[in-house]
């Protein structure tokens, strides 16, 4: 039984999909009008994982990221670079599959398009109006926020039927209420627009996910998932949207929340100068090590991003990475004696992840079975056939984590660095310290790590 912390009510719950073993998951994908950075990597990783856990329990998933490309923020910064919106979107939502692909991040059922759905968004819009939900001003059609009774049932925030108090006399363009929100904007000059019942205009920024979702995944869904940036207004709005035009039964049966990722303590942005981009990320750490970073927290926890984290992860892994080696290495014929260790390592790990994808908790259950193990080689007591049944563990466990690397060759040292490694052994059996330390620093530069022991120099890929 998997258990799932439901935004909405606060709990977590016991998780039922609609349908017996099929999961419809809807995640708020990104508004393409800059490079993918960091705060994508961290929500997006999270929810690979969660989607991956959750096909590593048996569920079919279709799930469902959609691709804001019409925005405020879209529209503002093609006219700032003197472009065609659409110039912009397509070049970022290229930028953000790339990026989504070099973080072994599996691909979406679908990544529907706002500007490739305009009809159905009209369509709902056009419902909601109809019904007495929504209300036309000059500059647009906004919800009318006091039509539903349990708005702000998501985010627990009071909002207060405050009056803009501006509508009659000065400003007619005004909602009603501060509180509403627009489903259609009308054109602006120099606006990019779709014709429209309330005339030429785009939507607005809430609309688009209640028209993808119910049209890709019907109009109940199991799972949506964002960041928790999205719970208030964008979530609310989207129950408030659904609800309203499809009935009362709840929109999403599961809301899930992924925490917010800050860079050395702060909030990411351009003005702090710390704002970080996937491509820059990914030249400084592998995918491996940055979802490892991840993985490390709860995905409902905040996470924050430094050099000395990505190090301890970088360190983590490796040894773990090396650990697996040590397995793969194990060659001693003889019987199957760890079974035990490892089917208590993994019904304790997938315990974990059945509550609320405990990561940080599931993670203990695998370093304890990595030491047994280790134990059970240094006294040699571990077997090829041990090594193959605890490879199986490591190997389920990546299928969703996507961390590990499982192939020898990785390991080992090219024609040209052993030819190194012997020269530097040449000069230290010669005293030759200082040009052996040059060799060793020029190998550190490519990554390689020396250690003399005393059976010889070792060697480790950093
Ligand atoms: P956006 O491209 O701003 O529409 O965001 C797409 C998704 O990334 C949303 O779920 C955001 O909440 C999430 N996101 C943006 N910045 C961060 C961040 N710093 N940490 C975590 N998630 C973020
Ligand atoms: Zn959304």
């Amino acid at each position: 039984m998997v258990l799932i912390y439901n935004t909405l009510s606060g709990k977590k719950e016991e998780f039922n999909p609609i349908e017996k073993n099929k999961i419809r998951m809807y995640v708020c994908g990104p508004t393409v009008y800059g490079p993918a950075h960091l705060g994508h990597a961290r929500t997006y990783v999270a929810f690979d994982i969660i989607r991956r856990y959750l096909e590593f329990r048996g569920y079919a998933i279709n799930f469902v990221v959609n691709i804001t490309d019409i925005h405020d923020d879209i529209i503002k910064r093609a006219n700032e670079l003197n472009i065609n919106f659409l110039e912009l979107t397509e070049k970022f939502t290229e930028n953000y599959f790339q990026n989504m692909k070099s973080l072994k991040i599996k691909d979406a059922s679908i990544y529907p398009k706002v500007t490739d759905n305009i009809p159905e968004i009209i369509k709902i819009v056009k419902t909601l109006k109809d019904r007495g939900y929504a209300y036309e001003t000059e500059d647009g059609v906004y919800f009318n926020v006091a039509k539903m009774a349990d708005y702000g049932k998501l985010s627990h925030i009071k909002i207060s039927k405050q009056k803009t108090g501006t509508r009659v006399e000065t400003d007619k363009y005004e909602k009603e209420e501060a509180r509403d929100f627009a489903l259609w904007k009308k054109q602006k000059p120099g606006e990019p627009s779709w014709d429209s019942p309330f005339g030429k205009g785009r939507p607005g920024w809430h609309i688009e996910c209640s028209a993808l979702s119910t049209k890709h995944l019907g109009t109940q869904i199991d799972i949506h998932g964002g960041a928790r940036d999205l719970i208030f207004p964008h979530h609310e709005n989207e129950i408030a949207q659904s609800e309203c035009r499809f009935g009362k039964k709840p929109f999403v049966r599961y809301w899930l929340h992924s925490g917010f990722l800050t860079v050395a303590g702060q909030k990411m942005s351009k003005s702090l100068g710390n704002y970080i981009i996937i491509e820059d990320l990914l030249r400084e750490y592998s995918a491996e090590e940055f979802r490892f970073f991840i993985a490390q927290s709860h995905y409902r926890s905040p996470i924050n991003f430094s050099k000395e984290e990505m190090k301890k992860s970088r360190n983590s892994l490796s040894r773990l990475n090396e650990f697996i080696q040590r397995l793969l290495d194990v060659q001693k014929a003889g019987e199957l004696t760890v079974k035990k260790d490892v089917d208590l390592a993994r019904k304790n790990f997938v315990k974990e992840m059945d509550y609320d994808f405990n990561l940080p908790k599931a993670w203990v259950h695998l370093f304890k079975l990595e030491s047994i193990i280790n134990k059970r080689i240094s006294e040699e007591k571990f077997t090829k056939e041990d090594s193959d049944y605890a490879i199986q563990f490591f190997k389920d466990v990546d299928s969703f984590l996507q961390v590990f690397l499982f192939e020898k060759k990785l390991f080992e040292l090219s024609a040209e660095e052993k030819a190194f490694v012997d020269k530097r052994n040449e000069l230290r059996a010669q005293k030759k310290w200082a040009e052996a330390d040059v060799i060793r620093q020029e190998l550190l530069k490519k990554g390689i790590e020396l250690t003399d022991t005393k059976e010889g120099t070792k060697w480790k890929r950093i």
